[in-house]
């Protein structure tokens, strides 16, 4: 998500007659675009102000903090940091330009923090000037209602709001009539998605795979309280739809899912896994898993080691737990000592890097559909893409390949999270879906 409000940042500020350069001390205007989910990345960005501030200071450039910590901070960081030009929250993005120009007409800084009104419009597609690119994120709702009791999400991006159907699949055909190939529908937990009419997330899936417009479609991130079996039928039957569910588990400790308020116990998130894996062949599941939350026990997190096993997930993001204010684990004592949360980590991460080069394995000697990136950066001479489930494949090829290509590639070989392979023909497309037959593998 801040990835694509990054990018609709940048896109706006072109517009607007200023360009990119490729170091921060060559730029007028320096943006810090932040993410405070944990204290890591918060405490990077404030570090990343103070090194610019010099920057700022000798050249007279403009600095402005943005994003979930301006949101979650306000006005303290105007008094900790005063050389900051503006501090501007997740909902202000839309009217960036405006605020430049209020700070280089010398009425900073700017404190632009609060939720969207008419004046921060809430869903800001990017538009037709955006730099060309086949593969686009697309929001399709903001904010989060849920308040699992460790995560500050609903605090910083507000309350969950749908973005109208008719809007999501207007800004979605514009994407196909540029070229876009493989769209990404983003939200905090896209499963819960209502629109005003009562469009929910599998008729939405339905209506954008009948526009046939794009090959693709992925989407992030579901919340797995909210699975509904009509998005199974929906993943296996709809031939844009690719093949990759991203189920955050969290832990496999029903007594600390039910600390987290995570509204499933473990049985219940691996039944729905396999039921997914079940109906929808060559499925890549994968997670995001906390360790080190309050009261965890050796035998808590050993149940979350149980239950990686029994899903065997393709791949995972994990964390040591990490306190955030305002939270309802706030109020807990974080007594997980740091030592352990790092032995647990470190004992997760082996035994989930060990499943992922297993599921990788699995597919040598397959021929995978390949949605081409760039030149791969091991090996400039060759090629890199993603698959329908998101795995990174390096392959070289005897045709010419562009960006944007849909090529099938023979899988030769695993190495560490890529593939490599060998490019053979490209694949049929017929009006943004990929022609059955075509469409050989994940
Ligand atoms: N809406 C998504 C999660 C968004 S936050 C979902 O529910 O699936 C991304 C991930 O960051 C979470 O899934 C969680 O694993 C991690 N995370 C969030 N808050 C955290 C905290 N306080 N400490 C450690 N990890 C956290
Ligand atoms: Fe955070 Fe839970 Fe909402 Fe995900 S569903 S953003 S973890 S509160």
């Amino acid at each position: 998500m801040n990835n694509h409000d990054s990018d609709r940042m940048a896109q706006q500020l072109m517009a607007s007659g200023m360009h990119p350069v490729d170091e921060p001390r060559q730029a007028g205007l320096i943006i810090i675009n932040t993410c405070s989910v944990r204290a890591k990345p918060e405490h990077k960005a404030l570090s990343e102000a103070g090194r610019f501030r010099r920057a700022c200071e000798s050249r007279g450039a403009r600095i402005i903090l943005a994003g979930c910590v301006a949101r979650q901070e306000g006005r303290r960081l105007l008094h900790r940091a005063p050389y900051l030009d503006a501090v501007i929250g997740p909902d202000a993005v839309g009217r960036l330009v405006q605020i430049v120009d209020q700070i280089v007409s010398g009425r900073g800084p700017v404190l632009a923090v609060g939720d969207h009104d008419e004046q921060n419009p809430l869903f800001v597609p990017l538009g037709a000037d955006a730099t060309p690119s086949m593969t686009r994120f697309v929001t399709i709702m903001k904010g989060c209602d849920n308040y699992c009791s460790y995560c500050i999400v609903p605090y910083v991006r507000g309350r969950e709001v749908s973005r109208p159907m008719l809007d999501i699949l207007a800004e979605v055909k514009e994407l196909g009539s540029r070229g876009v190939r493989e769209v990404t529908l983003l939200g905090q937990n896209v499963n819960s998605y209502r629109d005003q009419t009562g469009a929910d997330f599998p008729r939405l899936l339905q209506e954008l795979d009948a526009q046939a417009i794009v090959s693709r479609i992925r989407f992030t991130t579901s919340h797995p309280k909210d699975l509904a079996h009509e998005l199974i039928a929906a993943m296996a039957g709809l031939g844009s739809v690719v093949e990759h569910l991203h189920l955050a588990m969290q832990s496999g400790s029903d007594r600390i899912l039910e600390k987290m308020r995570r509204g499933y116990t473990r049985d219940m998130f691996v039944e729905k896994a396999l039921e997914f894996r079940a109906a929808v062949p060559g499925l890549s599941l994968t997670t995001d898993l906390i360790v080190g939350f309050p009261s965890e026990t050796e035998s808590d997190f050993q149940n979350t080691l149980e239950a990686v096993e029994r899903v065997a997930f393709d791949g995972a993001f994990s964390f040591k737990y990490s306190p955030r204010p305002g939270t309802l684990a706030a109020a807990y004592e974080d007594d997980v000592p740091p030592e352990v949360k790092q032995d647990r980590l470190e004992r997760l991460q082996t035994r989930l890097a060990e499943l992922e080069y297993a599921s990788l394995s699995s597919l040598v000697g397959r021929e995978m559909e390949v949605l081409v990136g760039g030149s791969s950066v091991r090996d400039e001479a060759a090629h890199s893409g993603r698959t329908r489930c998101n795995r990174v494949v390096n392959f070289t090829s005897a045709q010419p390949i562009a960006p944007g290509d849909l090529i099938t590639v023979k899988i030769h070989q695993a190495r560490g999270h890529t593939m490599w392979g060998e490019g053979s023909q490209p694949v049929t497309v017929v009006g943004g879906s990929v022609q059955p037959g075509g469409q050989e593998d994940i």
